[in-house]
């Protein structure tokens, strides 16, 4: 292909104007060995009339992409049909080298509850043609939303077979709730190796999305299905706090590295954010799903205070109990708080990463151990949105989480301690895509179920994800599950299914099918 460069001025034929600064400046295609579209192609963060759109030019996506430092004419259009006949938007965005030649491109003026199809272009290359939704108008009458979430995609532990099955599945959405990459270094014990050491700088992050967004199955999940995404701790470092990083590493280095790895984050996932280089991004948000619900999205990392009594599976310390001990931040829990009393939706679900109930690894009761990097470490601020719910009669609220790596259904009631304590709202924890849970963890959560009568299932060695069906009546959780993470051809089956009914909270039925 013969290298040009030329000008952009006319972005679009369909009038849309691209609020880019720099669209003015000049940008050129390069020559290009292979396709730039190696990561595939992305979209997210659905409204009634928006979807983001992502890609990322990374020719090479293990050598730091592979491009040369100039800004790149990406052409992206919409249409209506899988075959882009019926185009109803589109238009051209700048990829430049600052962020990793990633575009992140609002498609605005959709309509609502509406199947639309996208690709993108640059120079002769074309990308895959994917596949997208919008959710339906605020307050639309809405009968049905269908979704999965899932979460803890370790490469190495496993192939994502988990992927192929959900991209067959008929949803509206998917949520994934973190641990979309791990930091650390290649394992020679597992069926993949990543490549390099811990990631600790920004193109460390960005070789390490490389490694995990080449893989077929995760584009087709991508390419299926608009995701709405939060993080968890290893798409920066295992089970840091804030600024606290796990490992023995300064403020300073600590700040360097979340930077990078908000950044790799920004530039690999379909989110609607508004980012700066260097500033920190503000992941929490909601979504409207008609009239049915409202899906209030967490982010339980960057805010949290460091967990009590050093972390790890503890009896409980007196920092447990602190009132000033948070999982939210002063900010998020007061805007989570307004979004719960905001809305007369049926359905308020909150995604989020670490298990809310409480669960008591020790069977005796006298002494008690806990784990303290979930909700177990910051009890106050766990009490204080319990009692939210149940004091404003918040409809129906339900819990969906990723992190644990094992499959669990949990009634959150106001006092764990007490079996006839009311239930305020029903959690479903999402066994991970290909992540371990170790042999010795499910022993040890199976001999304290008699101590924790509010868990209501827990399954610990099965992988897979969660699908979800919401309706006017009730909410119905199928998880399903994959017979092996290290068979690339294993196949899916449902290992059981539960159900909430509109206005009763708890799980009340269960039942294979
Ligand atoms: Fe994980
Ligand atoms: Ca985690």
């Amino acid at each position: 292909m013969k290298r040009r460069d030329f000008l952009i001025t006319t972005l679009l034929s369909s009038g849309l104007i691209i609020t880019d600064q720099l669209n003015t400046q000049a940008a050129s295609i390069p020559d290009f060995s292979n396709s730039p579209f190696t990561l595939g192609v992305a979209s997210g963060d659905p409204t009634a009339d928006r979807v983001i759109i992502w890609t990322r030019l990374a020719p090479k996506p293990l050598e730091g992409g592979g491009m040369p430092n100039i800004r790149v004419p990406v052409q992206w259009k919409v249409a209506k049909d899988a075959t882009m006949s019926e185009i109803v938007r589109q238009g051209t965005v700048i990829a430049t080298p600052e962020l990793g030649h990633s575009v992140h491109v609002d498609v605005t003026q959709l309509e609502a509850n509406q199947v639309y199809w996208y690709q993108f272009q640059v120079g002769n290359y074309q990308s895959a043609i994917a596949r997208t939704k919008t959710l339906p108008n605020p307050n639309a009458a809405v009968d049905e939303v269908r979704f999965a979430f899932a979460s803890c995609q370790d490469w190495q532990n496993g192939y994502y077979v988990a992927h192929k099955h959900l991209a067959k599945e008929e949803l509206d959405f998917v949520v994934f709730l973190g641990d979309y990459i791990y930091e650390r270094s290649g394992n020679k014990n597992t069926v993949r190796q990543h490549q390099g050491e811990d990631c600790l700088t920004l193109e460390d992050y960005r070789n390490r999305y490389g490694e995990y967004k080449s893989d077929p199955n995760l584009q087709a999940s991508h390419h299926r299905f608009p995701w709405i995404m939060t993080w968890d701790d290893h798409e920066v470092d295992n089970n840091y706090a804030n600024l606290t990083a796990e490992d023995a590493q300064s403020l300073e280095q600590f700040q360097a590295r979340r930077k990078a790895a908000y950044q790799a984050y920004y530039e690999h996932t379909p989110i609607r954010v508004s980012f700066q280089p260097g500033k920190d991004i503000t992941l929490y948000r909601s979504f409207d799903l008609g009239n049915l619900g409202k899906l209030m999205v967490l982010d339980t990392r960057q805010y949290r205070s460091d967990q009590p009594c050093g972390d790890g599976a503890k009896p409980r310390c007196p920092e447990v109990t602190s009132k000033t001990a948070t999982l939210l931040g002063t900010e998020q829990e007061q805007w989570l708080q307004s979004q719960l009393s905001d809305n007369s939706a049926s359905w308020n679900i909150i995604a989020q990463q670490v298990m809310m109930a409480q669960y008591n690894l020790d069977p005796h009761p006298q002494k008690g151990m806990f784990n303290m990097d979930q909700w177990d470490g910051y009890v106050d601020c766990r009490r204080r949105l319990l009692n939210f719910l149940h004091d404003n009669e918040i409809p129906n609220p339900v819990v969906i989480t990723g992190d644990l790596h094992s499959s669990w259904v949990n009634n959150l009631t106001l006092d764990f301690d007490d079996p006839t304590s009311p239930i305020v709202a029903t959690e479903f924890v999402a066994t991970s895509i290909s992540s371990g849970f170790p042999q010795q963890y499910v022993s040890a959560v199976n001999v304290a179920r008699v101590a924790n009568p509010h868990v209501k299932f827990f399954e610990g060695s099965k992988h897979g994800y969660v699908r979800c069906t919401v309706t006017p009546e009730y909410l119905k959780s199928d998880y399903r599950v994959v017979s092996s993470v290290v068979d690339p051809q294993a196949s899916i089956d449902t290992l059981q299914s539960f159900v909430v009914k509109n206005g009763q909270p708890g799980v009340l039925a269960n039942s294979k099918n």
